[in-house]
């Protein structure tokens, strides 16, 4: 008789996570198996606070009732219908996102929204649009074709996406990837002036760069967009798929600085932790676009758009306004403390709203500190070379922002002590 060895879930769970089936391109370190507000559980239960909001997607926190009941609801209506059809989540969202950006963005009139499954599908189709306005609008400047983006950038994994991200570490090994695509350096108006002509099609720009080290637009910057676009008829496209939906401290980053973007991609928070991308466009993109210049399947499937609106809905209401403002004030006073502490080799504060971070000497390996801070119970994230990451949900309480905060402090101790 054979006899079978039982296997706890917990050890299959440690099993699984080290000889893992997943891709290698990823290289997951924690398998979470439960979740309340902001904290997670791994498959020992050790309990962690999230300072990483599945980056920056989980705007309310973990398994938010009024998520899993919008999901539900729509499910035991239709689930996926395909864009021959669609159903009324579909067009109530396309229609509250178009309402929110022209209350928020002054001086452009949006129009309708493309609902696809990511970030980086939701730049993909902004490059299409901005493409087909160029030919559609200019027929007769035909190397009206290029493309600019900024240095540190990134908009995504796909090869259009890839192909205007500012990083070469992602880029390298699959050139040749688009062509007339120029890079600038991220706030120099000068280079920016001198590079856009009649030629340029587009300019796709972060508000803040997320994977790039965070660095702000400047509202020079941004006027200097808006100018040159209109000088030179060009599309600008604001990527927010991080920095939009209040994670920079506004609804829509852009509003921020004064820049008027023609499209605004959306993704990560929209979804509210189901895949979802949003390309908002202006009157022009809309009035030029036709049946079959672009597609997808899947896109704004119903059971997501009913979530994203009630998620919406909820990010736009006067109560949780207020929780926000409270949760990045006392998120900004315990930057401010860290950075006066350490001053020796916490440089700055960085970011803005709840989408902060903190640039560290050279001496200090940031990826040691994420690591240490996750042994203590801590979620936090990299960004740019030296720098950490901190993005808790939108209204994450007080305490629990000075409990992780504590958290970090005991593990910046840690490494001053173990670098003398
Ligand atoms: N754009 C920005 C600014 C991002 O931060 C990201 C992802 O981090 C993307 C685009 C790509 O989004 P996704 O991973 O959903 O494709």
């Amino acid at each position: 008789m054979r006899i079978r060895t039982i296997i706890s879930p917990q050890k299959e769970q440690a099993n699984l996570l080290e000889h893992s089936y997943i891709s290698p391109v990823f290289r997951p370190s924690l398998s979470i198996i439960d979740s309340s507000n902001d904290y997670v559980f791994d498959h020992t239960g050790k309990k962690y606070i999230d300072f990483t909001s599945g980056i920056a997607v989980n705007a309310f926190g973990h398994k938010k009732f009024s998520t899993i009941h919008a999901s539900i609801q729509q499910m035991f209506k239709v689930i996926h219908v395909s864009n021959l059809f669609t159903a009324p989540p579909q067009l109530s969202l396309c229609k509250y996102l178009v309402q929110l950006a022209n209350k928020s963005i002054k001086n452009v009139t949006y129009k309708s929204v493309f609902l696809s499954n990511s970030g980086t599908e939701a730049n993909e189709a902004a490059l299409k649009f901005a493409k087909l306005v160029a030919k559609r609008h200019h027929p007769s400047l035909s190397n009206k074709v290029e493309i600019i983006s900024f240095e540190n950038s990134f908009h995504g994994r796909t090869l259009g996406a890839l192909s205007v991200t500012g990083q070469d570490k992602y880029k390298i090994d699959f050139a040749p990837l688009l062509p007339n695509i120029t890079v600038l350096p991220y706030n120099d108006i000068d280079a920016l002036k001198n590079a856009v002509t009649n030629n340029t099609a587009a300019i796709i720009v972060e508000l803040i760069q997320g994977e790039g080290g965070l660095s702000k637009m400047s509202t020079e910057f941004a006027h200097a967009i808006n100018t040159v676009a209109t000088a030179h008829n060009v599309t600008v496209i604001a990527d927010e798929v991080q920095t939009g939906l209040y994670r920079a401290g506004a609804l829509f980053a852009s509003k921020k600085v004064g820049l008027m973007p023609h499209i605004i991609t959306l993704s990560k928070s929209l979804g509210g932790g189901f895949p979802l991308g949003a390309t908002i466009t202006s009157d022009t993109i809309h009035d030029i676009l036709k049946p079959g210049d672009h597609g997808t399947t899947i896109g704004g499937n119903p059971v997501i758009c009913n979530v994203a609106l009630t998620n919406l809905k909820k990010l736009t209401n006067q109560i949780t306004h207020s929780k926000i403002t409270m949760s990045t004030f006392w998120l900004n006073y315990e930057l401010n403390a860290v950075v006066r502490k350490y001053k020796n080799i916490a440089i700055r504060k960085l970011g803005d709203g709840a989408m902060r971070g903190i640039q560290f000497s050279t001496m200090v390996d940031v990826h040691q500190i994420v690591e240490y801070a996750r042994k203590h119970g801590l979620l936090l994230l990299t960004t740019g070379t030296h720098s950490i990451r901190i993005m808790p949900s939108l209204v994450c309480k007080k305490h629990v922002i000075k409990k992780g905060m504590r958290i970090l402090h005991k593990v910046i101790n840690k490494i001053k002590k173990s670098e003398k």
